[in-house]
């Protein structure tokens, strides 16, 4: 990326947020926290906004799927009891299956063409925010913890496929959700071409042992960990990382908001001001470093979570941008 002009980019459609006649309230993910996130910019900069998104042009489809998920899989989501398993709604189960596609998994399969599309975006452009996505927990075999569609997975698979990223160039997944990103663990588990950094509460939800062992640079949190804490380990962890991963091609962040200390999930204690601290120093590691950097929304399960979205894209845009 050297000597490109930085160009951030948000890639985002409506189609992004997922509508349940209110089903989706029974979990506390806030189900629409995308469009949230980018009216509440839109409200900030106005019209010069627009002239910085782009919406994918289509759903990720089945062949672009078949990438990094297994065919069996991809069968078992026509069960409906399976889907709400995943998703963790029981009720869901005696929502028909053609229900469930179209306003569920829809959604998140529009939710993954827009990482893909970021992650291309930000080899050429610098820096590029999918209001979606950092489905951290899917595996090639398995959806869990409202996670189906491994975005991250598919995102780095195609840009190797098209041979966007040289031989040498590592994808570096940055993964600062409070839970531990299992999925891309599991995923790349054999495929050293993947850097994966991941800083997360130990004590809750996933506990994957098997998938830890995969993590190149694993920072492990006690819950409560609070803002100083997190950030001076942050500070220390990073550098260390980029510097060990040697030549990255891109970086995935994945931004998870269920850091923050009134998150129902997380159990972790940064103030709003700490969440935004983390951010700004992860965007501004990438771009001293000429990395380019997509980001990804991941968890957060607080009605604050969409602001901070907010906040961080706030700052890129004003930062690298020059929006006002
Ligand atoms: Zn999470």
């Amino acid at each position: 990326m050297k000597n490109v002009n930085l160009q951030p980019t948000i890639v985002y459609t409506p189609v992004y947020d997922i509508h349940f006649w209110g089903i989706e309230k029974m979990h506390p993910f806030d189900s629409r926290k995308y469009s949230r996130a980018y009216r509440m910019l839109r409200h900030t900069f106005g019209q010069p906004l627009e002239t910085r998104t782009t919406a994918p042009k289509a759903q990720i489809s089945q062949t672009e799927l078949l990438t990094v998920h297994s065919e069996s899989y991809l069968q078992r989501l026509h069960s409906s009891a399976y889907l709400s398993r995943i998703v963790e709604i029981p009720v869901l189960a005696k929502v028909p299956y053609p229900v469930l596609n179209y306003r569920l998994l829809r959604p998140m399969r529009w939710g993954v063409a827009g990482t893909c599309l970021a992650a291309s975006i930000a080899l050429e452009r610098g820096i590029a925010v999918n209001l979606s996505g950092g489905y951290h927990h899917a595996s090639r075999e398995e959806g869990e913890g409202f996670t189906i569609y491994s975005d991250i997975a598919l995102a780095i698979v195609a840009l190797r496929l098209a041979n966007r990223l040289n031989e040498n160039q590592k994808a570096m997944i940055v993964d600062l959700d409070a839970h531990q990103g299992n999925g891309h663990e599991r995923i790349f588990y054999e495929d050293r071409s993947v850097y994966i950094f991941d800083m997360y509460n130990q004590h809750i939800y996933p506990r994957d042992a098997y998938a830890r062992q995969r993590i190149n640079y694993d920072v492990p949190l006690m819950p409560g960990c609070g803002g100083d804490e997190y950030l001076s380990l942050l500070r220390k962890a990073l550098p260390a990382a980029i510097k060990a991963a040697s030549e990255v091609g891109v970086a995935i962040y994945v931004a998870g908001t269920d850091v923050f200390e009134r998150d129902f999930l997380g159990m972790l204690s940064l103030d709003e001001e700490a969440v935004c601290e983390r951010d700004r120093y992860v965007i501004d590691t990438f771009v001293k470093a000429e990395i380019p950097l997509v980001m990804v929304l991941g968890g957060g399960y607080s009605p604050d979570s969409y602001r901070l979205i907010a906040a961080a894209v706030d700052y890129i845009m004003r930062r690298y941008a020059g929006l006002r």
